[in-house]
């Protein structure tokens, strides 16, 4: 099981596709994919959504 976790380049807010965020009305398990294409970032409303980067969960190290 992976978690899918998407990073904004411009503030480094994340979002956690396990977490979804409430805040702004994505319940928990919300895909990534599945946001409006008008999304944008909750926390420095500069970056969309073709502007996130997918990132590694970093919790567990590739061997
Ligand atoms: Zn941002």
């Amino acid at each position: 099981m992976t978690s899918e976790i998407y990073q904004c380049p411009g503030c480094c807010y994340q979002f956690n596709e396990l977490l979804g965020d409430e805040y702004e009305g994505y319940p928990p398990g919300t895909k990534f994919e599945s946001l409006p294409d008008d999304y944008v970032c909750p926390d420095c409303a500069v970056c969309n959504k073709q502007d996130f980067i997918p990132v590694e969960d970093q919790s567990v190290p590739h061997s």
